[in-house]
């Protein structure tokens, strides 16, 4: 039987108002199929919740799919296996490394569904490494007509680099066809340096570790660096996380400090090079994903990997003259090119950079701001994070737009999945 879930739907940060519509969670493609043909609009799937766009607001069904996890079996030749797109992929990696598998990648957490993650363009860090998108080798959705079908290597082929990174615009996908690989070990390094090390190394560290990742601490000229590197060496024992507390130091230290911008400085510095460096072995997906128990909002753009820096450097240069109320770390990562028609990496590897604000601080001057200097260096925007990309935009930036919109207007000819957001997106 279907569910209703009794509270009113909002995403994780709260920064878009509680949605009226139930949040239904069907039980079968039958039921969910029925759901669909119920509605004549306004049918949004959701995920975990974790974009900040409103991708899903609506007034008319919320769709979660709880009951859509499964792990099929796993080819030992090919190493893809159908998942099921409403399953988190923190209870997904445990079962694929039981098994002797693991995601090749993941983001800074885990908490997301599959179909949630591949269907924003979710990327962690490496210059090597595509986003989770790349990974999708086939989906089975039900679509805005109501039709069951397969997009993949068997059927509707060519619509596989569309469905990759879809917004729930297509339809409502059940299962994931994914590319997994053998599961593996990494040794995490995290140390501090100086900004001028950092950005002089960056491109050093993008080539000679798997994964590399620098979180800039503002108004203090410091970075944190991470590297994750595959190693066979025994694990060690977890180190504690304490990313909570050291996020509310930085805040005590702003409330105090704001407008004593040379001590807080002098401070950050001394405290930040005093922090233990990290040295840890695990289970990949482990050691990739992490908790985020501060809430936050988030804008982050992907630039094009010879400008991503100088853009970082931009952002800095006004946060530190013009905001001393931020304190959240900005994160730079890179991620490998695609083609998927919608993802932000299609075309070439991009550098992301990304400026957060605590869940109680303004983050209007991300959009007047920040986000004019991202679009300057030739940005696009994360689709689940903070921006105010406007369908011109979106045309202008990414090649295959009216490839994509052409395909959602053949699978949901009548709008159904259709909310406000997506309508100007799309049919503008
Ligand atoms: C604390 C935090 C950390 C983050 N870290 C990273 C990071 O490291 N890297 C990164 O790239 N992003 C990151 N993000 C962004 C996040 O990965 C994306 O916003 C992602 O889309 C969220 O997944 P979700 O399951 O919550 O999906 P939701 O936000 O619920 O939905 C996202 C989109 O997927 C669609 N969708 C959901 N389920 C389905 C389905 N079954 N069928 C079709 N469409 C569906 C929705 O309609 C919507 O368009 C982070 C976000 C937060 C809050």
């Amino acid at each position: 039987m279907m569910e209703k879930a009794e509270k009113q739907w909002q995403n994780w940060s709260r920064s878009l108002p509680p949605s009226p519509a139930p949040v239904e969670t069907p039980s079968s493609v039958q039921e969910l199929t029925a759901l669909m043909l119920s509605h004549s609009q306004g049918v949004r799937p959701v995920g975990s919740g974790h974009s900040w766009m409103p991708l899903v607001p609506t007034k008319h069904a919320i769709v979660k799919l709880d009951h859509f996890s499964s792990v099929g079996d796993i080819d030992p030749l090919t190493h893809q296996a159908w998942l099921g797109a409403g399953a988190k992929l923190h209870d997904l990696s445990p079962q694929l490394s039981e098994r002797g598998y693991a995601f090749r990648n993941l983001g800074d957490i885990d908490v997301q569904t599959l179909a949630g993650a591949t269907s924003t363009g979710t990327h962690g860090t490496g210059k090597e490494l595509q986003g989770l998108a790349a990974e999708v080798q086939g989906v089975r959705l039900v679509t805005g007509t109501g039709e069951q079908i397969e997009i993949g290597d068997q059927e509707n082929t060519e619509w596989l680099s569309g469905a990759r990174v879809a917004l729930g615009a297509l339809g409502i996908i059940t299962e994931i066809k994914m590319q997994l690989v053998e599961r593996f070990k990494l040794h995490r390094q995290v140390w501090p340096a100086s900004n001028k090390h950092t950005l002089e190394n960056a491109e050093r560290y993008w080539n000679e570790n798997r994964n590399f990742e620098f979180f800039y601490i503002p108004f203090s000229d410091t970075s944190l660096l991470l590297t994750h590197n595959v190693t066979t060496a025994p694990s060690t024992p977890p180190n504690e996380d304490t990313s909570a507390s050291g996020m509310m130091q930085l805040k005590s230290l702003r409330d105090s400090l704001k407008w004593f911008t040379p001590l807080r400085r002098w401070l950050l510095k001394r405290a930040i090079a005093n922090e233990p460096t990290e040295n840890v072995i695990g289970e990949s997906w482990d050691l990739l994903a992490s908790e985020r128990n501060v809430r936050f909002n988030e804008m982050e753009y992907h630039l094009p990997v010879e400008r991503g820096l100088e853009a970082l450097e931009e952002v800095r240069h006004y946060i530190e003259t013009k905001r001393p109320d931020v304190f959240f770390p900005f994160e730079a990562r890179q991620t490998k090119g695609d083609d998927a028609w919608l993802s932000p990496f299609n075309g070439g590897n991009r550098v992301s950079v990304a400026v957060h604000c605590y869940h109680k601080d303004a983050f209007d001057f991300l959009f007047t701001d920040v986000e004019p200097i991202f679009q300057k260096y030739g940005g696009r925007p994360h689709w689940g994070k903070l921006n105010s990309m406007t369908a011109a935009q979106a045309r202008a930036w990414y090649p295959d737009f009216d490839k994509f919109a052409a395909l959602r207007r053949e699978l949901d000819p009548d709008g159904r999945l259709l909310n406000g957001y997506l309508l100007d997106l799309f049919e503008a």
